[in-house]
């Protein structure tokens, strides 16, 4: 089986994220990508605006299931949220598979950061994500980020372009991100 891992803050998971996952899982004809939200990103501030049970269900609102599959490896681990270890938790799980782990281009760009980048390399092959630009063959990138959104959300303009509907919902109903609300 082939397993693509893709994490992030999801603080709030976004169209983007979709649209680039989805390419990937189809160009690597990914049998199950885990979508796996961090507790504590080790080079990005603590998400705020969102619990962390809040962007699991966020998540889960947006990435559909299978090939998606949500977990709640990161939020369980106590600590910051080292991809080499969630890799060594898919390896134990699924010891045949071959892993892939999804990255925007901005993560790849400082990857050699990443505590034991070089072991990540070993258990996993790095697929970098296009975040704007014309991206690749068959693939243009939907140029977003979730800081903007945020901003947008609490200025209380229409982020419906870049949002799951059903994500959007559960944004205005719970007033995330300093948002408005539901009108
Ligand atoms: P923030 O604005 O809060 O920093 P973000 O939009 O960059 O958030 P993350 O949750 O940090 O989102 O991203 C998770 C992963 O998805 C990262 O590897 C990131 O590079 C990638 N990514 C984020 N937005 C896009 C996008 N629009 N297209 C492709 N990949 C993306």
């Amino acid at each position: 089986m082939k397993t693509g891992l893709f994490g992030g803050s999801f603080n709030p998971p976004h169209l983007g994220h979709l649209r680039a996952a989805e390419f990937f899982a189809r160009a690597y004809a990914l049998d199950r990508v885990l979508v796996i939200p961090a507790a504590a990103p080790p080079l990005k501030a603590a998400p705020a605006g969102a619990s962390n049970a809040d962007r699991l269900a966020l998540c889960r609102r947006t990435f559909p299931a299978g090939p998606f599959d949500v977990c709640d490896w990161e939020l369980r681990r106590p600590g910051p949220s080292y991809t080499i270890d969630t890799l060594r938790q898919a390896r134990a799980l699924w010891p045949e598979d071959r892993l892939f782990l999804l990255v925007g281009e901005d993560q790849r760009a400082q990857f050699r950061q990443w505590k034991d980048w070089r072991e990540i390399l070993g258990l996993a092959q790095l697929a970098a994500l296009p975040r704007s630009g014309q991206g690749l063959s068959g693939f243009v990138p939907l140029e977003i980020s979730s800081t903007q959104i945020r901003r947008m959300l609490a200025a209380g303009e229409d982020a419906s372009r870049y949002l799951s509907p059903s994500a959007l919902k559960y944004i205005l109903e719970r007033k995330l991100y300093g948002s408005g609300g539901l009108p």
